[in-house]
């Protein structure tokens, strides 16, 4: 499968940088995992939105899933015109609200998760881990019909479930939204340091560090993460496409 970072930062999209979102293809199937702000606009620079019809939000933070609101009026709208026959699905966690506002559009459909879900969709298999933050979180892992699999682990302070559930994933997607000196546990989310943790407890090689804050020197957090973890990792860039 292949992974292209549509956005990357954490809290705001930067101009022409959105916030998270990544999309994942395999065979001429898609699934996107997160739609932050920007990502809407952005994705078509990948994929045409009418070609779209799978959204996995991990949490309802503005950074993961402002531009919900964007991919069900567009899927409304594409309808309309007669441009998409299909339904959009959007996955994620129960919530009232959200539910209510993609049901009202008939062309969208809610599935809510939890984390004893699995979801096969196309070529991808997608199980859930509830992570360690503010609200209710979950990382992913996506496993293709080659036994390939990517995780993703949206927002989350470090926890040794965490590293099981990525374990041995061929690419780990991870936030890194603090420098090392940062108390991640504090936080909900984690420290360069915590990621290192987390790369070589799952023993996973080669990792991408998102979700990155609007301050400091990005290439520290590499170098952190390089004394502690054992795999390759770089920044995350809006358009890098990664082969899982
Ligand atoms: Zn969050």
């Amino acid at each position: 499968m292949k992974c292209t970072v549509v956005g990357m930062w954490g809290g705001f999209p930067k101009k022409n940088e959105p916030t998270s979102g990544y999309l994942v293809e395999k065979d001429g199937f898609a699934i996107l995992l997160d739609c932050g702000s920007g990502v809407a606009a952005h994705v078509q620079n990948y994929i045409d939105l009418n070609a779209l019809h799978h959204v996995f939000v991990s949490h309802y933070h503005y950074d993961h899933s402002s531009d919900l609101g964007t991919f069900l009026f567009s899927r409304m709208i594409n309808t309309q015109l007669k441009r998409v026959d299909k339904q959009l699905n959007i996955y994620g966690p129960a919530d009232n609200d959200v539910k209510s506002r993609v049901d009202k559009v008939k062309q969208n459909n809610f599935h809510s998760y939890n984390k004893d879900s699995t979801f096969q969709v196309g070529p991808f298999s997608i199980k859930f881990h509830k992570n360690a933050h503010s609200v209710e979180t979950y990382a992913m892992r996506i496993t293709d019909d080659a036994g390939h699999s990517l995780v993703y682990t949206a927002d989350s302070s470090y926890r040794k479930s965490l590293a099981r559930f990525a374990e041995d994933a061929d690419v780990l997607i991870t936030e890194c939204s603090l420098y090392e000196e940062e108390d991640g546990e504090k936080m909900g989310h984690m420290n360069a340091r915590d990621v290192g943790m987390l790369a070589e407890k799952a023993g996973v090689e080669k990792v991408i560090l998102s979700h990155l804050p609007h301050y400091g020197n990005l290439e520290e957090l590499a170098e952190t993460f390089r004394k502690v973890g054992a795999g390759e990792a770089v920044l995350a860039e809006a358009g890098m496409e990664i082969e899982v």
